[in-house]
């Protein structure tokens, strides 16, 4: 589709990296009209952001695409350490715990960013959305009403913009919202994507190099035939050239530069963590690498990016769609700039070897407690805590159906837990309810669980309840 005159739209997207195609599958399935426009001719190649962690699986579900992720990413493997063609020993890279009632996922699980990426496209189109590609945004001018875009194509005019273009977002810099950061680390490093004859290099393990020159790392990446190889230079620069790239791997590890069969993508970076200033002006917000850089060392960019996204989304929704005040798009930078601070500070931590990929990485623990749409408390939850799965207990003989089956989905859960915590409202087409007789990791009480899977509001009955709901454009009376 050629854009030749001004076309509308509700939200113009750009950018289709994880955190635009997560924004536009959840604005999509809620039947938001929504266009993302990605200035490349295609998705994004490369491994870049292959651990997906706990929480963000859990979004991937409510999206939609938890088979998808299931089928094609795997367990991270053991660490293995080489020095001199020796191994050294394993260890491990991550935390691992056991599923459990409340956290179905317990450890990162790995997929190259653009398997990702692949998969969150496939749901948008099969949610009649659609990315327009090799179309760039040029520049942008916004009023009371709404943004008009610049694109490459044509002019476009939408009611929100959303800035999902990347670390070096053109959104953000035409807007002049400072991002001030620090390198973390003054070396380079090098990734690409390597494909390793069999038998020189097992895929049982995530191996690593040690070295004078820094670290090397070379990783299989589950449900393809590639490792991602990780290098860092200590002295020197990157070559990414094919041939460049063979001979730093028979420099640094036992393999042979023949060994090496393809390269199949590679880039340098320089890790740095930085923060922009405003994750909103005027009806412009950003989200992901636009808003926030980290070093990818603790796993946690595209994580937190297509939690932005998510956490945007309904909000979005409720706004175009139902009537709720604009106020509550103001909650997107209350709620996400924090996260991101912290996430920032984690990542550099890690990767500067002060803290381990603990329970923080797995960002399940990651809430909005003392928030501006956190009100009260119940049984062992708080509001803006995230919303643990469970059994439904719905009398199916296989106790099969969890909490997440019911939340998942664009619309909010009404969750009365205990035979006496009243349900007075009727179900329609945004609120689900539900009760179950008693759930180990909520207690007693009556829960309003936001989209997005946290905990929006709680008591022990409904009183404040029709309220608070109001202010998010949920109608509790009304069927
Ligand atoms: C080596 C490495 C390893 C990493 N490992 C991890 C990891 O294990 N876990 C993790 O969570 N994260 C990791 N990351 C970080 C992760 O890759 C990023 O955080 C993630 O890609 C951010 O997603 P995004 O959608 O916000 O931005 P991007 O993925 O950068 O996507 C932005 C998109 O916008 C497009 N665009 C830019 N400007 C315009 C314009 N003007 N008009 C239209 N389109 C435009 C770009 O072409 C691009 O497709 C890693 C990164 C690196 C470099």
């Amino acid at each position: 589709m050629k854009l030749n005159s001004v076309k509308e739209t509700a939200v113009l997207i750009v950018g289709a990296g994880p955190s635009g195609l997560a924004l536009a599958c959840d604005l999509a399935r809620r039947g938001v009209r929504a266009q993302v426009v990605e200035q490349a001719p295609a998705l994004f190649p490369g491994s870049r952001g292959k651990g997906i962690q706990p929480r963000t699986r859990e979004v991937l579900d409510d999206l939609g695409v938890g088979d998808a992720v299931r089928t094609h990413g795997g367990q991270a493997p053991t660490g293995l350490t080489w020095e001199g063609g020796e191994r050294l020993g394993t260890y491990e890279m991550f935390r691992r715990a056991a599923p459990t009632e409340a956290e179905p996922y317990g450890e990162p699980w790995l997929m190259p960013q653009w398997r990702t990426q692949e998969i969150l496209l496939a749901r948008l189109r099969e949610l009649g959305g659609e990315v327009l590609f090799a179309t760039a945004l040029t520049g942008l001018a916004q009023d009371d009403d709404g943004v008009t875009a610049q694109l490459t194509t044509g002019r476009i005019r939408a009611s929100y913009l959303v800035a999902a273009d990347g670390g070096r977002s053109t959104v953000r810099r035409a807007l002049g919202i400072p991002m001030e950061g620090e390198t973390v680390d003054p070396a380079p490093a090098l990734v690409a994507d390597v494909r390793i004859a069999e038998a020189a290099l097992d895929r049982l393990n995530w191996h690593i190099f040690v070295g004078e020159a820094g670290y090397t790392t070379l990783c299989p990446l589950p449900g393809t035939a590639d490792f991602q190889l990780v290098a860092q230079f200590k002295h020197g620069a990157p070559d990414t050239a094919s041939d460049g790239v063979r001979k730093l791997i028979a420099a640094r590890t036992h393999l042979a530069a023949d060994d090496v069969t393809e390269v199949r993508w590679a880039s340098d970076f320089r890790p740095r963590a930085a923060l922009a200033d405003r994750f909103r002006a005027g009806r412009v917000f950003l989200v992901g690498d636009a808003a926030h850089i980290h070093s990818p060392a603790g796993g946690q960019g595209l994580n937190t990016s297509v939690q932005d996204a998510y956490n945007l989304g309904w909000k979005l929704g409720q706004v175009l769609l139902h009537g709720a005040p604009a106020a509550l798009l103001d909650s997107y930078e209350q709620e996400r700039r924090p996260v991101a601070a912290d996430m920032l500070g984690l990542s550099t931590r890690i990767h500067r070897g002060e803290q381990e990929r603990g329970a923080a990485a797995q960002q399940l623990v990651l809430g909005y407690r003392g928030g501006p749409l956190s009100h009260g408390r119940a049984g062992l939850l708080e509001a803006g805590d995230r919303a643990p799965d469970g059994r439904a207990d719905d009398g199916r003989a296989d106790g099969s159906r969890r909490l997440f089956d019911v939340y998942r989905g664009p619309h909010f859960t009404l969750l009365a837990v205990g035979a006496e915590t009243p349900l007075p409202y009727p179900e329609h087409a945004l609120l689900r309810t539900h009760r179950v007789d008693a759930c180990e990791a909520y207690g007693t009480g009556l829960f309003l669980v936001r989209p997005d899977g946290y905990v929006g509001w709680a008591g022990e009955d409904d009183h404040g309840l029709v309220a608070y709901a109001d202010r998010l454009g949920l109608d509790l009376k009304s069927a």
